[in-house]
């Protein structure tokens, strides 16, 4: 186990601005039709969000999003919305393994 592996998360959401969900393979999308996921998939479609490098724009209208749309606030926390299905790429982001973290230590990357 890698020391990123142990660092709790803290909730911040920082990690939730990115738009993980562009990067949700066609796989998820396939798993979610299958687990009858309908209202995930109808957001996504909504959603249809573009990475611009360090926002996300809606491609339908240009519209800025804040981050994923399964993002919630809960007593000043954040909680991911479908963190029982959520895609494989939020799974295995481990905290304090990006810069995005607060958790994220430079040193600690280099050992
Ligand atoms: S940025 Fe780090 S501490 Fe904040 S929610 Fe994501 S993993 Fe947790």
């Amino acid at each position: 186990m890698s020391d990123t592996a142990e660092i709790e998360c803290q909730r911040c959401g920082k990690c939730c601005l990115a738009d993980m969900l562009d990067y949700a393979a066609e796989e998820e999308q396939d798993r979610w039709k299958r687990e009858g996921r309908e209202d995930i998939l109808r957001i996504i479609e909504q959603h249809h969000g573009v990475w611009m490098g360090d926002h996300i724009v809606s491609a339908d209208n240009g519209h800025m999003f804040r981050g994923c749309p399964f993002l919630e606030w809960e007593n000043g926390l954040t909680r991911c919305a479908i963190y029982e299905t959520r895609p494989r790429v939020c799974r295995e982001f481990r905290p304090g393994s990006s810069e995005i973290c607060p958790q994220f230590k430079p040193d600690k990357q280099e050992e």
